[in-house]
């Protein structure tokens, strides 16, 4: 009896001990990480590999502490579309039986190889990720499914105001023309209905090459005309042709919003659009 009764117990705590144990997330952009901390709580573990907004996240390369955080995970999250390559190709290096899930957001949204890379700042990547996190998260751990669906409710109810400010802006200031040093902004951009001059050039920059001469005067040239209303400056891909037309748009008095690639540490991912489409309202009001 009492042996028995000690079984009982032991199991009771070992059931106990992997009902609590958090799923291990390793995401390669901090902001997919931020939707996976958000729809998961208390019972995931988040790593981020790409979470410094200084640094220049196409030129990366894996440590071997980031390759220890990767090889831990049970869910791996990265961007896809060659934003991140080496995490696929860290993944195919391994033997990957620990993996539950490998989630290409790219993928996951549709988004094809070649296509501009940065998709996060589609308004809908960021609530379809949510909710794929959601039923992953629930069928890992079955006994928590209606946690992790009230938080994807709060998420979606907390996400409608990027919509509202998305609606507004494009109410408002229907086609503005305007410019950024680097396709970081693309797809929020279309999704404001904005005209984005200058897309050649932004490509360019982004893969580390010279823009032609012709690039780079046509460039200014919409910039010295006032042909645009704001120009998005990528603090995270710079080099001093990006660095002459910043200081080109301040003497020309052009708005200039600062758009970063990697979401600061201090924000969630509604925290950072809501922040970054208020500078643009802003923007848009003092001329
Ligand atoms: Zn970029």
């Amino acid at each position: 009896m009492f042996f028995q009764r000690t079984i009982y117990i032991f199991s009771l705590l070992l059931c106990n001990t992997s009902f609590s144990t958090p799923i291990m997330v390793c995401s390669a952009e901090n902001f997919y990480g931020s939707v996976a901390e958000m729809i998961g709580g208390k019972f995931v573990k988040v790593t981020n590999i790409l979470s410094n907004p200084d640094a220049d996240p196409h030129l990366f390369s894996i440590s071997p502490k980031i390759a220890r955080a990767i090889t831990n995970a049970r869910v791996v999250i990265y961007n896809g579309a060659d934003y991140d390559p080496w995490m696929i190709q860290f993944l195919a290096a391994q033997p990957s039986n620990n993996k539950l899930a490998v989630i290409d957001v790219a993928k996951l949204i549709g988004v094809k190889e070649g296509s501009n890379p940065h998709v996060w700042y589609n308004p809908q990547t960021f609530p379809v990720l949510a909710k794929f996190l959601a039923e992953k998260f629930s069928v890992i751990q079955p006994d928590n499914k209606s946690y992790f669906e009230d938080n994807l409710k709060s998420f979606n109810t907390r996400y409608r105001v990027v919509f509202s400010l998305i609606d507004n802006i494009k109410f408002n200031h229907p086609g503005t023309p305007v410019i950024a040093t680097e396709p970081v902004f693309g797809y929020m951009s279309d999704a404001l209905g904005f005209s984005m001059e200058e897309k050649e050039f932004q490509w360019v920059i982004m893969n580390g090459s010279e823009p032609s001469p012709k690039m780079k005067a046509d460039f200014i040239n919409k910039i010295k005309k006032k042909k645009v209303k704001i120009l998005f400056y990528n603090n995270q891909v710079t080099d001093s042709t990006t660095k002459d037309i910043l200081s080109l748009a301040k003497q020309n008095n052009i708005q200039i919003v600062g758009i970063s690639e990697t979401m600061p540490d201090n924000k969630n991912v509604i925290e950072w659009l809501t922040s970054e489409l208020d500078e643009i309202e802003n923007a848009m009001k003092d001329k």
